[in-house]
């Protein structure tokens, strides 16, 4: 066997252990094993590559995987769960990255044309992908601001921009020998396009453009798998960019909205004459709480963003089993874009050992919701918030949302009257069947424990 069916005997297998990772990452239970499993895979095809006889000096390969190495087990050790979107983004765009350096490395010796137009959509990806997700990680740290950036003539400009971008792309590509200049002219276009393309995205929009940039990078990969002519680097790139749209597409789903819509309306940037909100705000004690839930035979508990920042998850576990100790009935139900990330409340209630078979997405618990004694909302806002039924106004008018208002009763377990990520009001707090539980979501629940207890 030569080494170079070797080398792509070992793709192969590595292709299959991406692809069974991406299949076990799709549940819960299995998240983890796909995760170990993919690491193999990307483990073999690293170590495989550096067979390639193209290469004349490990020295800095080494150096380059030890900093990289070090820098990527403390950053994901460190990271809070909560910033775990920001870390996302700082990936997707350290993929951007490398993927516009492999492309710009493959410059040397190319002139076939097609290999030539590889490197410039890897250089062009890569760098959208890069600085774009710089953008998307200031804004989701609240380094710059989250709110959408729009001005009068941003589409023109934008056209005008991505034509600029496609007369370098084919000059570049049919000039071998005398390109260097519209490569800088790519590099320098790509990286204010990516800026471009963030800037007008804000607010609940922001989990589709994490997931979109993903896609990007792996489109990148791709790209420059083509340039320097890697299969694994393709298949995997490849991989990365479709499981990357279909997350896209499935939040945008979610959220009722286009993908256009998403990219170019700047969330809440435009919104119609607010409609005023009808009701009082009504406190109840942890005591009270507890009768209520005392006499219950129905309970649903609705996560979001704020049971993350409290860290509520094993109190909201202790408060489930008394519960079911009490004779009743209790089940999560699951939004797909609470917290901050895709899947963040199904990390949270795992490392909980919340069992999967009570876990509910929207659509199966929403029509059984008029059967629910208490629905107990725990730091959850835009997901819970019936004006994207109701008001035509709301920036999230036609977005699906868990029906909790359709309980006979609702507790919602928050500090403040704030609103959420999205930041626009809630009418569900002013209900008639709502009863407001002021306080920091742990506490609360440890208050409605020693009651059980
Ligand atoms: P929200 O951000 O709408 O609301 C969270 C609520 O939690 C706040 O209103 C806050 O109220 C409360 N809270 C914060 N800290 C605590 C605490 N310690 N104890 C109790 N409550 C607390 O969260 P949702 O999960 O409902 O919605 C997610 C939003 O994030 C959506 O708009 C979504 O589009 C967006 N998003 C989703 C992503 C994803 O992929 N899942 C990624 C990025 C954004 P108070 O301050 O009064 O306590």
């Amino acid at each position: 066997m030569t080494l170079d069916l070797w080398i792509n005997s070992v793709y192969i297998v590595a292709a299959l252990l991406f692809i069974l990772g991406l299949k076990l990452l799709s549940s819960p239970a299995t998240a983890r094993r796909g995760n170990g499993v993919s690491a193999l895979g990307m483990g073999l095809a690293v170590s495989v590559a550096l067979l390639d006889q193209g290469i004349i000096e490990f020295k800095w390969i080494v150096v380059a995987a030890a900093i990289g190495a070090v820098i990527g087990t403390v950053v994901a050790k460190k990271v809070e769960m909560t910033s775990m979107p920001e870390m996302v983004a700082l990936f997707n765009g350290s993929g951007g990255l490398a993927s516009l350096l492999v492309g710009w490395a493959a410059i040397e010796g190319s002139t076939s044309i097609f290999v030539l137009a590889t490197i410039f959509l890897s250089v062009l990806i890569g760098g959208v992908t890069f600085t774009g997700s710089i953008v998307a990680y200031g804004k989701l740290s609240e380094k710059i601001d989250g709110k959408p950036i729009m001005f009068s003539g941003q589409r023109v400009f934008n056209g005008l921009l991505v034509l600029l971008i496609l007369v370098s792309g084919v000059m570049f590509s049919v000039e071998p020998n005398d390109n260097t200049m519209w490569f800088a002219l790519i590099v320098i276009l790509a990286l204010l396009f990516g800026v471009m393309v963030v800037i007008p995205i804000g607010g609940a929009d922001m989990p589709v453009v994490i997931s979109l940039l993903n896609s990007y990078s792996g489109l990148a990969a791709c790209a420059a798998g083509f340039a320097i002519n890697n299969n694994i680097l393709i298949v995997a790139g490849s991989l990365v960019g479709a499981s990357g749209i279909i997350l896209t597409q499935i939040m945008c789903k979610a959220m009722n909205r286009s993908l256009a819509n998403v990219l170019f309306s700047g969330f809440g940037s435009v919104s119609g004459k607010a409609e005023k909100i009808e009701g009082e705000v009504k406190p109840i004690s942890v005591e009270d709480a507890y009768y209520v839930l005392e006499a219950a035979t129905n309970v649903a508990i609705v996560p979001g963003y704020g049971m993350a920042v409290a860290q509520a998850q094993h109190v909201v576990k202790e408060l489930q089993e008394l519960l079911e100790a009490n004779g009743c009935e209790v089940n999560y139900a699951i939004h797909p874009v609470a917290g901050r990330m895709p899947g963040h409340m199904n990390v949270l209630l795992a490392e909980a050992d919340v069992s999967y078979d009570i876990l509910l997405e929207m659509d199966e618990i929403n029509p059984r919701m008029d059967t629910v004694d208490v629905c107990i909302v725990i730091g959850a806002n835009d997901v819970v918030n019936p004006a994207a039924r109701e008001m035509e106004s709301s920036p999230i008018y036609g977005m699906p949302v868990i029906n909790v208002d359709h309980a006979k009763t609702v507790f919602v377990l928050k500090r403040s009257m704030a609103s959420g990520f999205a930041g626009i009001e809630n009418p569900l707090f002013f209900k008639d069947n709502t009863r407001m539980l002021f306080g920091d979501a742990k506490e609360s629940i440890g208050g409605l424990i020693r009651e059980f207890e």
